[in-house]
């Protein structure tokens, strides 16, 4: 390709509301532009790597995963979304429209409902199973806050993959593909990839891994265990931690108590640390009650204390309810975890109440809200009870009336959970429960996801097949996600420098670029017959012959990230510089051994990257 028939769009400064370094670099160098918020168009040079990074995850999926492309629409009609039951749930996030025929449509912000219906359609007998389709494709999801340019974008553009399988050892089968296919992926893209385990407990799945890239500006919080040979990863949606005992603040193991409960006058004691201060205690003597709105929980809570106040919404993709409350104890010192929590209650969300629905569960505002007291069921950390035992004695809570708190409360003895579960977020500091390591955390960024489904879609959307006893069975299934884009741009947050891109072979937009300090005379004899050269050899090269001055020519190849480039310059023939993107010096050789070498670094560079 020649500069002067390709549309090069160089930026000088990036628009002031691009803060990170991949966001102005795709617009400074001409790889996108903004069309709305969280709208984001590929210019040429752009649509040239983003089509590169499709194909690496297109071979891998078919070499590795055995998965094979299918290309559903993006507009889905509405009643299948209905018919998952997602049509209600999927909230603000999902775009929909009316066709002219007053039809309920849907843009498509994922798409296990079109997958689950196209398969359901053909599928009778279980020699047909597994199904293993992927598509490469636009998703709409109106996220509240678009940012970081096409990082967090609204539209975007997703590998989705699905598999519906037979059984559980075949989803198995077909998750471990993905995965390796995953690890192979972002070894070609030069990615370092940490994979964690991922929080899976809502969306009914019972295996969820995700692929993160280390990034200070990740929306995602890693909990990493430092022992090598354990290796234990989790996002903090989901990290467990190992159980550390309630001491008192002299450290001391605290026996239970046979005292009978104890009201506490505390007038002016709102806050975990006026408790400290007051009790002169440590805050692991304390039972943290907080009463929380849980948003559509699919539990049975018919015999839950509260229940007869929340309507229970019948669904034939399963009944819950929109809306209904809990009370959660944790020890005082610990923080909820409400991704954990909002699994816990099978809920889409869980938020803090308003005082007035504090008022109303607890019998008391906040500060002094009680386990005792509470008119909703309770949730119980693993922290104060466990397995049936208490974890805390004689501790103190509040005693569900305004200005008092309660001493010698004994879990068990004087409540027991409704559910037990764990719920705390571990942090930095904590100790892995694998191998007693202390943990680090990191920011992270994620890249891809991959799910086991289980029966959720196959459940709510009738699918099944005959098996191999003759009976109709339903079929499990398995979700892979990649955000594409937001992948290319971590390339480019992972690999520039303050003059640009620095790409790596894998997805450059062109591989070589030729210079000539000016395109006339030798030089351009010279340039043209290299270009011919490396065209033949099928290298993807770009030869600047615009009529600009050489050190613009050199800013914008630079900024643009093709990982080498050649200079043809009147005073060094008949040499010429050959100059890697990433390397300080150039060096100067033949001419005419220019090109055998410019093919070798190219071959070199894509080997190390697939190895
Ligand atoms: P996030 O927590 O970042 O919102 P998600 O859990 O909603 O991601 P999935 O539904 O698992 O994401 O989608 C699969 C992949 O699509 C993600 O791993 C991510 O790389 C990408 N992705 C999701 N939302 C966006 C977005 N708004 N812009 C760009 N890429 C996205
Ligand atoms: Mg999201």
């Amino acid at each position: 390709m020649k500069a002067s028939k390709f549309y090069i769009s160089t930026l000088r400064e990036a628009p002031s509301e691009a803060v990170i370094a991949s966001h102005k670099l795709m617009l400074r160098a001409g790889i996108t532009r903004k069309l709305g918020n969280g709208l984001y168009t590929y210019l040429p040079m752009g649509v040239r790597s983003l089509y590169k990074l499709e194909n690496i995850i297109r071979e891998e999926l078919e070499e590795t995963a055995g998965a094979l492309e299918f290309k559903p629409t993006v507009i889905v009609p509405g009643d299948l979304w209905k018919e998952s039951g997602r049509w209600e749930t999927m909230g603000a996030q999902m775009l929909k429209a009316k066709n002219r025929a007053e039809q309920d449509m849907v843009v498509s912000p994922t798409a296990e409902e079109a997958y689950t219906a196209i398969v359901r359609d053909g599928l009778d007998s279980y020699k047909q199973l597994p199904v293993n389709f992927y598509q490469i494709n636009t998703k709409y999801r109106d996220e509240i806050r678009p940012r970081y340019g096409v990082m967090r974008g609204r539209e975007f553009i997703m590998m989705d993959g699905y598999t519906m399988n037979a059984d559980d050892a075949s989803l198995d089968e077909s998750y471990n593909a993905y995965e390796e296919a995953y690890f192979r992926i972002f070894k070609r893209l030069g990615l370092k990839i940490i994979p964690v385990k991922a929080d899976s407990g809502a969306m009914g799945g019972s295996g969820s891994e995700e692929f993160m890239v280390e990034s200070p500006i990740g929306d995602d919080t890693l909990i990493i265990c430092p022992n090598e040979k354990c290796g234990y990863a989790a996002n903090v949606e989901k990290a467990e931690c190992a159980a550390d005992e309630s001491v008192n603040k002299k450290g001391e193991k605290v026996p239970a108590t046979t005292l009978p409960l104890e009201d506490v006058a505390t007038p002016n004691v709102f806050s975990i640390e006026d408790m400290e201060k007051f009790f002169d205690e440590s805050p692991k003597m304390f039972v943290k009650a907080l009463i929380y709105r849980v948003i559509n929980s699919s539990l049975d809570l018919s015999k839950a204390t509260g229940s007869d106040k929340w309507q229970q919404v019948k669904d034939p993709a399963g009944d819950y309810y929109p809306l209904s409350y809990a009370c959660v104890l944790i020890r005082a010192d610990l923080d909820v975890n409400e991704a954990k929590l909002a699994a816990t209650l099978k809920a889409s969300e869980v938020v803090l109440a308003e005082a007035d629905e504090v008022l109303e569960y607890a019998g008391a505002p906040h500060g002094f809200v009680g386990p005792m007291t509470a008119k909703c069921p309770l949730i119980v950390d693993y922290s104060v009870i466990k397995d049936g035992e208490a974890q805390m004695h004689d501790a103190i809570a509040g005693a569900g009336k305004e200005g008092f708190h309660v001493k010698h409360v004994e879990p068990m003895r004087d409540f027991v959970p409704f559910i037990n579960a764990d719920l705390r977020t571990a942090k930095e500091g904590d100790k892995c429960a694998c191998c007693g390591g202390t943990f680090y955390t990191r920011k992270g960024n994620e890249l891809g996801h991959i799910f086991k489904l289980g029966h959720k879609y196959t459940k709510s959307m009738h699918v099944t097949f005959l098996g191999q006893n003759g009976k109709p069975t339903e079929p499990t299934m398995g979700c892979y996600g990649i955000g594409v884009d937001r992948t290319l741009a971590s390339i480019i947050e992972t690999n520039n420098d303050e003059k640009g891109i620095i790409w790596p072979m894998s997805v450059a937009p062109f591989q070589v670029c030729i210079v000539p300090i000016k395109y006339d005379g030798q030089m351009k004899e010279v340039a043209d017959k290299l270009y011919e050269e490396l065209k033949s050899a099928g290298i993807e090269v770009f030869l600047d012959d615009r009529n600009e001055r050489p050190g613009v020519k050199f800013a914008d190849m630079e900024l643009i990230g093709i990982p080498l480039r050649i200079t043809v310059g009147d005073k060094n023939l008949p040499n010429v510089e050959f100059k890697p993107r990433a390397a300080s010096e150039a060096e100067l050789v033949p001419a005419t051994e220019a090109g055998a070498k410019a093919v070798q670094f190219v071959k070199d560079e894509l080997a190390k990257l697939k190895a």
